[in-house]
């Protein structure tokens, strides 16, 4: 039978596209074949069959890829599919498999869905394994050390460090290069100076032994609230039952431990584990502490490894050379064949959607991997997504809770400050009198502040105060963004303009920026607070991917006494000597135009204030806002997600919007206006033909209408929205849309399910 229930491909088809081997670039160089009679109702795209290829037709297996009623080439030149191969086994099946039920479930062509799940093959020229040991005594490192300390050289200072924890054996080349990210440029300096060698070992990986191997870090000991959840977690797992898992515990509640400890249970019991991470947490740290804990059985993927490295690493992962991957969205595809335990850490964070077609939820491609495949899945997250936390109240997932920050830190003390009340004061800075207190505390205290800066919503645009006029980018039909060379910028396509003295519409020199972003709160900083050291942290700052580690660890390594960033800022890195944190203006992210901004504002609020006090010292968090009443920041003041997550489902309820209906997403886009509109015009004819045809009140239809962006980098578009509390109707409607795709010429269709 067909293996995926590919409805509109089973009948009249004849001819199959067959791909031979399993790699993205064998998706071009796919064969047709015949489908002969006795197959046509059971040969499908996804099928595994057996044909006879090349000139002595010999026979292999392949995998069809796509069927239809055409030919491509001369009749008589094609062959006929032999048969079709009995079981699904292989872990090569069960990805195809993945793919086609990503096609169908979240909308995209066959090759997009089969490109997410197998990577780009490359040949990997026989690698040379190398180890970099030191040449110089331990005093002499520990020079070294402090030389780099005060020269600032952090990627040296790393690599030193780590080099006299492991004086004797060396470090592992690939170590110190991917995960802990030196640049070549450090090790050849190193090497220059005769500091250290790099050394060719063909066979160093079993000279290392067994220490190296299983890491060589005693595990913390579990607290009770951290013991129950693992205890449980692990009995399911002993029994076979094949749970999913939501743990909600704050910032430091130790959900990391509880990971690691059921990880050592299913790697014991000869299983393996996909550990997920948004790329923004993926730093030195965190991976540090999974490599002294796993040692040589993880490994890492992160969007600096090279297609070839990529490729190693997945044919690591398919030999069973590694038990443990950690990385970002795309590691969910790790072809485990014993895959064990799917960990999905920071869950809510909306990098866990893909923004390519198609354009999935990692978190169901988790639980469909878990289904298929008898392997668990474990989220967390200290502030779960709407989504998850209503599936463990209905009791699809089951839910632990972790209350206490387990290193046995407080929690900091949250202030609200009504920035009306400080205007009424004649406080114009924009530092509420509170703020500005307690980071003189901190100053003299030589503790350390972070200013996180909401930009999710609009700031820096430039509007007139006279007949309120926005100055917009003629691209993008968005506001441009003062920069303080004096110049207005396009954030969507770079356009750039010199800042005018005057309005464009009506004359009045009344025109300024509104708002504010990281450089003028620097610049405010240098003013208030002239001896501060200050780091700055945004897009601008960190264009380069070193410069976002470098200031991390120099901020961490108290080369400042304040940072100041966007969101960035807020995730992954623990720094202990920050008591304060302050959040300039929490109410941007409440004015988007996303039935998720309360959502958003909360857990942007909750994780900055997350940042405070994570050391022995008790920290503080200053909330400014024109919105103290709002019930997402009243929540996130006081760490209640209860109290949040039932105001906000309230709503969610009332507006059917996610997750108490499903919401499908359309775009349309194209160069050419008018066959836009004119393709617009007939979608919504089908759409409603369709909803009609349903006979019932669960599918709402809005739109058509311009997309925020009307028209971005040349290519106009439009959207409808469909809400239906049933999510099949939804798939249906978009297999009844794809059918019909490209009526229009130049018009382009997307679809993106309860879209972020
Ligand atoms: P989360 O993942 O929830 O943010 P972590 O697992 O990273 O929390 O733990 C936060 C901090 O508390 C870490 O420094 C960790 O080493 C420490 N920690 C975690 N569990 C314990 C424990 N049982 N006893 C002592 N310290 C702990
Ligand atoms: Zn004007
Ligand atoms: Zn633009």
């Amino acid at each position: 039978m067909c293996n995926f229930e590919n409805k509109e491909n089973l009948g009249s088809n004849i001819y199959a596209d067959i791909i031979i081997d399993i790699s993205v670039e064998a998706l071009d160089r796919s064969f047709q074949y015949r489908i002969p009679e006795s197959l046509r109702d059971k040969v499908c795209a996804g099928s595994k069959v057996n044909i006879p290829f090349g000139k002595g037709d010999r026979k292999v297996t392949g995998y069809v890829i796509g069927v239809s009623d055409r030919p491509k080439i001369d009749v008589s030149k094609l062959k006929d599919i032999e048969s079709l191969c009995d079981k699904q086994i292989s872990i090569d099946d069960r990805m195809i498999g993945l793919a086609y039920w990503m096609k169908e479930q979240f909308g995209s062509t066959t090759n997009e869905a089969l490109k997410c799940v197998i990577p780009i093959k490359k040949i990997i020229k026989n690698k040379v394994e190398r180890q970099i040991v030191p040449l110089v005594s331990m005093d002499m490192l520990q020079e070294e050390i402090k030389k780099a300390a005060k020269k600032h050289a952090t990627g040296k200072l790393r690599l030193l460090e780590e080099l006299t924890d492991e004086y004797d054996r060396g470090l592992r080349y690939e170590l110190v290069t991917q995960k802990l990210n030196i640049a070549i440029t450090t090790l050849n300096a190193l090497t220059r100076d005769g500091i250290i060698k790099i050394e060719t070992k063909t066979a160093y990986r079993s000279s290392l032994g067994k220490a190296a191997e299983a890491g060589n870090i005693k595990p913390i000991e579990l607290n009770d609230e951290q013991k129950q959840i693992s205890d449980s977690i692990i009995a399911d797992y002993r029994e076979g039952k094949n749970l999913n898992y939501l743990i909600h515990g704050i910032t430091g509640s130790g959900k990391t431990e509880v990971y690691m400890s059921v990880i050592d249970e299913v790697i014991a019991s000869g299983k393996s584990v996909i550990m997920l991470i948004p790329e923004i947490s993926l730093t030195y740290q965190t991976v540090k502490r999974f490599y002294k804990r796993f040692g040589d059985s993880i490994s890492v993927i992160n969007s600096r490894l090279s297609a070839g490295e990529r490729y190693d690493q997945y044919l690591r992962a398919k030999n069973g050379e590694t038990k443990i991957v950690i990385g970002p969205r795309s590691a969910v595809f790790t072809p485990f064949d014993n895959l064990g335990l799917i960990i999905i850490d920071e869950e809510h964070e909306g990098s866990y959607k893909s923004e390519q077609s198609p354009k999935y939820s990692t978190r169901e491609v988790a639980f469909k991997r878990g289904e298929t495949e008898g392997a668990m899945v474990i989220l967390g997250s200290a502030t779960p997504s709407l989504e998850s936390y209503s599936a463990a109240k209905a009791g699809r997932l089951k839910l632990f809770e972790l209350t206490k920050r387990a290193g046995g830190a407080e929690l900091p003390s949250v202030h609200i400050i009504d920035l009306r009340d400080e205007m009424k004061q004649r406080n114009l800075s924009i530092f509420s009198r509170k703020l500005k207190s307690l980071m003189n505390d901190r100053l003299s205290k030589n503790e350390q502040i972070m200013l996180f800066i909401n930009r999710r919503g609009l700031s820096g645009f430039v509007n007139c105060r006279s007949c309120g006029n926005v100055i917009k980018c003629p691209h993008c039909d968005v506001s441009l963004n003062l920069h303080n060379n004096g110049r207005l910028v396009c954030h969507y396509c770079g356009y750039e303009r010199p800042m005018v003295n005057a309005c464009p519409a009506c004359g009045s020199p009344y025109i300024k920026s509104f708002g504010t972003g990281t450089q003028k709160v620097e610049e405010l900083l240098n003013k208030e607070f002239p001896t501060a050291r200050v780091l700055r942290m945004d897009a601008d700052t960190t264009k380069s991917k070193d410069s976002y580690d470098d200031i991390l660890s120099k901020f961490s390594d108290h080369e400042a006494d304040i940072l100041i960033g966007t969101q960035m800022i807020v995730k992954g890195h623990d720094f202990h000597k920050v008591t304060l944190v302050g959040i300039l203006l929490a109410d941007m992210s409440l004015y988007t135009s996303d039935y998720r901004s309360a959502e958003i504002t909360y857990q942007l609020l909750s994780q900055a204030a997350g940042r405070a006090g994570r050391g022995e010292a008790k920290g503080d968090v200053v909330i400014q806002t024109y919105n103290p009443e709002h019930y997402a920041i009243i929540t996130a003041a006081v760490h209640d997600y209860k109290s949040f997550y039932d105001e906000e489902i309230g709503f969610r309820r009332l507006m059917n919007y996610p997750p108490s209906w499903n919401m499908l997403k359309i775009l349309l886009a194209s160069e050419n206006e008018e066959a836009l509109l004119k393709e617009t015009d007939r979608v919504k004819q089908e759409l409603v033909g369709k909803i009609e045809s349903f006979g019932q009140a669960d599918v709402k239809l809005f739109g058509p209408s311009q997309a925020t962006i009307y028209k971005m980098n040349d290519i106009y578009r439009m959207i409808f929205y469909i809400k239906s509390d049933d999510y099949r109707k939804l798939v249906l409607i978009k297999d009844e849309l794809s059918k019909e795709q490209s009526q229009e010429k130049g018009v382009g269709m997307q679809f993106d399910f309860n879209p972020q």
